[in-house]
């Protein structure tokens, strides 16, 4: 036995690590990442504002011009408030910090995997619920798993990762209507989406939204933010690590989240791609494609793990979910570049001959 198997909490060396599969040199569209880089005409002058950066410094510790960024690029009324997280992966682990040890934390199921390892993490129980056969929220066995386990915390995805769709409306509203609980609308994909609970949140004081500049061109600095009352924001701010979004990040974020149109045009092309996507791989008999709101697609087909294999060797990176009954015979494909789309679709036509 090792030292760290002895002192260890044994419900973590019992917890699979998440795992990152390699990459070099493939065509990634296994993990939502935008294909945009940043345009040439602003690598100068980005690079010459962050060399009159303070790395001497720790960063500004609320980091107020971010969240003035954000605000004017996600249209966020200021009446509400806005907590900034080191992506919202560590804005999940903040609300499960504020939960009691044995609280319960439910959300649907095939849903985003962090709600219940983050829950694990910090020693709360996890309830999933699944979804219908179209991957809907099945609403009265929801409310029902609601009464029966009272969780502290709900979060729903919306749109959905791994499927993409947008849940019924009505039933998220139901959901924070009859419910205790916090609830997390997570909109890691609103650029992609056409629906919003941010309208919301003003009218329910236990409605929270959780948002990341990730999946929309800025994977790699690493913000997230969390969006509710005054009250709630300010409370919450309480269990975050003071210099949470350093300096790097935050000067980034000023100067490249101020080309919002910029952003807007690359979402856009990105959904027209969904579309061209969607259009050629539903023409193709073996496979059914899921409609999506996201900026990846969920895709069905028998021979799911082959042609998971296929694409791997063909140098195309997929997320396949072998691991998942609900999802074994699904592949997700994120919506990448159009040369990088047409790639995936000559190779995955030549796969169905
Ligand atoms: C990608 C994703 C996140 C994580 O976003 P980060 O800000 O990169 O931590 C959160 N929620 C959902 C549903 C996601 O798909």
């Amino acid at each position: 036995m090792t030292f760290i198997n002895q002192w260890l909490r044994a419900d973590i060396q019992d917890i699979k690590a998440y795992h990152v599969p390699k990459s070099e040199d493939m065509i990634k569209l296994d993990a939502m990442e935008s294909p945009f880089l940043v345009s040439k005409d602003l690598v100068k002058p980005y690079l010459t504002f962050l060399s009159e950066v303070a790395l001497n410094r720790y960063p500004n510790p609320s980091a107020e011009n971010v969240q003035q960024t954000l605000r004017s690029l996600m249209d966020i009324p200021n009446e509400l408030g806005v907590l900034l997280g080191n992506g919202s992966d560590e804005l999940i682990q903040l609300l499960s910090l504020a939960c009691e040890t044995n609280d319960t934390v439910l959300s649907v199921e095939p849903s985003f995997v962090m709600y219940e390892m983050i829950a694990k993490f910090t020693r709360l129980n996890y309830q999933g619920v699944l979804l219908d056969d179209n991957y809907e929220i099945n609403l009265g066995v929801t409310l029902e798993e609601i009464k029966r386990t009272q969780p502290k915390l709900i979060f729903i995805a919306y749109p959905n990762n791994p499927t993409g769709n947008a849940f019924d409306r009505e039933s998220i509203l139901a959901i924070i209507k009859e419910s205790e609980a916090l609830i997390v609308v997570d909109e890691a994909y609103y650029a992609y989406s056409e629906g919003s609970f941010l309208n919301e949140v003003g009218n329910y004081p236990n409605l929270v939204l959780l948002r990341t500049i990730s999946k929309m061109g800025f994977a790699g600095l690493r913000l997230g933010l969390l969006i509710g009352s005054q009250d709630t924001i300010r409370e919450l701010d309480k269990l975050r690590l003071p210099y949470n979004i350093n300096t790097l990040t935050q000067a980034s974020a000023n100067f490249l989240l101020q080309e919002k149109e910029h952003i807007i045009a690359n979402a856009n092309i990105i959904i027209g791609e969904r579309q061209r996507l969607f259009n050629e791989l539903t023409a193709i008999p073996s496979l059914k494609v899921f409609p999506s709101q996201a900026n990846f697609l969920l895709i069905k087909a028998d021979d799911a793990k082959v042609l998971f294999e296929f694409l791997k060797n063909n140098g195309i990176l997929v997320k396949s979910f072998a691991m998942n009954p609900q999802l074994s015979h699904c592949i997700r494909v994120t919506v990448g570049s159009p040369n990088e789309n047409n790639e995936f679709l000559e190779q995955i036509k030549s796969y169905y001959g």
